[in-house]
């Protein structure tokens, strides 16, 4: 039985890919920010262990992976969006976000090395987006983190391939989440329209992929960011 730890997951990408996990029989640990509910309903519903934690916060990130007995998988997927002109994007939210998305990862992946180094194996699997891959006008924050997170993710490959640990990410397109909620229904259309094959991702779709790169048959498979995007971005 793997120990798979999914940060985010409360709700929408991370909440479906600690179901997937969870029913395939994998102990799943999952950490939350502050959806106490969800995380709790989301615990009964699937057996997964819920640990509230900011990944942000160095000190919440090691009291959260102290209470873990074991990690064969980590899935870094929590994450924030923000959307404007770069003008009116003052540093706080800058900060935020590179905080979350880029130092968040970085610290679960430092919290998890000490497990996989010692067993000469093991998967991470990190969040970008299609925008850190080609860049989204109006979110530049968030381009810029999810690039970061591209760019440790090879760097790791590398330097963590040795040690018998794969590095991989997944770079989803639109996915209908609570991160879009801010969109409205002729925007979703919009976007829909623009995805080649012509519908928007669900968080299964990208559970799915997570899946996939965490298991034996991506055995080769590493510094790999999977465009999960529809085709919008080739
Ligand atoms: P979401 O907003 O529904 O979920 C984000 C999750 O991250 C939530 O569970 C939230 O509580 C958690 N989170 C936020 N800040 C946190 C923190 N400081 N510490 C711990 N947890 C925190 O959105 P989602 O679409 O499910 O996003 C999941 C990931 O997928 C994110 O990294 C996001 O950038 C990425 N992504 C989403 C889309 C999309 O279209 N929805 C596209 C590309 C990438």
């Amino acid at each position: 039985m793997r120990t798979v730890i999914i940060t985010g997951g409360s709700r929408g990408i991370g909440a479906a890919a600690v179901r997937k996990f969870a029913a395939a029989g994998d102990r799943v640990y999952f950490l939350y920010a502050t959806s106490e509910e969800a995380a709790h309903q989301l615990a009964a519903a699937t057996g997964a262990l819920p640990i509230r934690c900011d990944v942000s916060e160095e000190a919440q990130v090691e009291a959260a992976f102290s209470q873990i007995p074991d990690v064969d998988v980590l899935i870094n997927n929590a994450g924030i969006s923000e959307y404007g002109l770069i003008q009116d994007t003052d540093p706080a939210k800058f900060r935020r976000v590179m905080d979350v998305n880029v130092t968040g990862t970085y610290l679960c992946i430092r919290a998890v090395l000490p497990f996989m180094l010692k067993k000469h194996a093991g998967v991470i699997l990190n969040t970008a987006s299609m925008w850190g891959l080609v860049g989204a006008s109006c979110e530049a924050a968030y381009s810029a983190s999810k690039a970061a997170v591209i760019g440790l993710t090879k760097a790791l490959a590398k330097e963590l391939g040795p040690s018998g640990i794969r590095v991989n990410a997944v770079a989803p397109g639109v996915i209908e989440t609570d991160m879009l909620k801010s969109f409205t229904a002729s925007d979703m259309e919009d976007l829909r329209q623009e995805t080649p094959l012509q519908r928007l991702g669900r968080p299964e779709d990208v559970a799915d992929a997570f899946w996939y790169l965490a298991s034996e048959n991506a055995s080769f498979l590493t510094g790999e960011i999977l465009n999960l995007s529809g085709g919008f971005v080739v």
